[in-house]
């Protein structure tokens, strides 16, 4: 069983539609795909839309979890938890933002705004988070993703060793653009290159997610506010 939180496909910049990233997740043998395209929060009710559509497809006739999402992206730190809401009220059950990897000018503040806000799931590539975010992060439940793109990828020891400290919960995400996805082997090797423990793989690759996939699937009946 593997899972991934977060790819992308023509609903932004990735390349494959969504019915088809499904298909080849399938096929790779995932047990859950979350679609996360980029956005703001002007695509929010026609991400909404599209995906309730192929997901469910995808859900009725194949045996995955495909799961309706987005990636706030580049948005302002301070609508961070405005969109996140909106995102959720859009019919999307997963919400990813994107966090401040050292490789783009994300807004200062955007990781702290993610890991304060209940609506938000997953805190992507989070950079050189400080102790006070993963904290907040454990707290509040929400997910801190070690990435296996490239770009991403350089601060994810530094991600899982600020977890490490305060307890926050990692996951291992492809960020996926293109055709294939992680093996799982490969998946293993990028968490123990991230300076993890043998010990410690079972519990990102495997029992973390099941504990977000769970959370996701609750969350169908709304949360607290
Ligand atoms: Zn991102
Ligand atoms: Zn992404």
């Amino acid at each position: 069983m593997i899972y991934d939180f977060h790819t992308h496909t023509t609903l932004s910049d990735g390349e494959l539609s969504p019915i088809e990233l499904i298909r080849r997740a399938v096929v790779a043998g995932y047990a859950a795909v979350g679609i996360t395209d980029h956005s703001g929060v002007g695509s929010l009710s026609r991400f909404g839309q599209e995906l309730a559509q192929d997901c469910g497809l995808a859900r009725d006739h194949w045996d995955i979890m495909a799961l309706p999402g987005v990636e706030l992206t580049h948005v302002p730190a301070s609508g961070v938890a405005e969109a996140a809401r909106a995102a959720k009220e859009a019919g999307l059950w997963l919400v990813v933002v994107h966090g401040e990897t050292i490789t783009e000018p994300v807004e200062e503040g955007t990781n702290l705004a993610a890991v304060s806000c209940s609506d938000v799931d997953v805190l992507a590539h989070p950079g050189l988070i400080t102790a006070e975010e993963a904290e907040l992060a454990a707290r509040n439940d929400v997910f801190l993703e070690i990435s296996a793109k490239p770009s991403h990828c350089i601060a994810n020891g530094h991600v899982a060793r600020m977890a490490r400290l305060t307890g926050a919960r990692v996951i291992l995400n492809s960020d996926n653009h293109e055709l294939d996805f992680l093996a799982e082997e490969q998946a293993r090797r990028i968490v123990l290159a991230a300076g993890l423990e043998d010990s410690e793989v079972e519990e990102v690759l495997r029992e973390n997610p099941q504990l977000l996939l769970e959370r996701i699937l609750a969350d169908r009946v709304p949360r607290r506010r």
